[in-house]
């Protein structure tokens, strides 16, 4: 079955936002999918590599890495940083839930991650960093004949 494997590295500066998530969307049309799956997966994207820019490498840069594996009619990302980690992940995770509220932030990253993909976790040391993995499950395309 199909395997494929792609790995981008980028400093964490806003403009490359676009850039990963519009990578990553070009990665995955190997799987045919929907325009709501494209969709999803360019929101996830997104809000994973904007918290590296905004949280993990506040008032500095750094490297971000975004991985993605297809596997069958599965893609999987992981987006990691080297920044300053998460202390409690189980209360950065929580809606509404964010250190940054003078910033505008909603503290939704993470729960629309976990809404628009099938799998999410994250994982963080607090200071060395944080990796995101998140995996959605496209539906096999429906051959017609001609
Ligand atoms: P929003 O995404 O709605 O703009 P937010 O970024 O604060 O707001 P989440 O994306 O849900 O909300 O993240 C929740 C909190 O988790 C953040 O406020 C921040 O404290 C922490 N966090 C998220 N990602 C990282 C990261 N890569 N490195 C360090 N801290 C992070
Ligand atoms: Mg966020």
């Amino acid at each position: 079955m199909t395997k494929n494997y792609l790995k981008l590295q980028f400093y964490s500066l806003p403009q490359n936002q676009a850039f990963a998530r519009d990578a990553v969307a070009a990665f995955c049309l190997e799987l045919n999918p929907s325009l709501s799956d494209i969709s999803d997966v360019k929101t996830a994207v997104s809000e994973a590599v904007t918290n590296c820019t905004v949280h993990a490498y506040r008032g500095e840069v750094g490297i971000v890495t975004v991985e993605c594996e297809i596997e069958d009619a599965t893609l999987h990302i992981r987006v990691s940083d080297t920044g300053k980690g998460i202390a409690d992940i189980d209360q950065a995770v929580q809606p509404f839930y964010t250190t940054l509220p003078s910033d505008e932030r909603s503290g939704m990253g993470f729960t629309i991650m976990q809404t628009f993909m099938d799998g999410f976790s994250v994982n963080s040391v607090s200071g060395e960093g944080t990796v995101v993995s998140m995996s959605k499950k496209f539906e096999a395309e429906v051959m017609e004949n001609a």
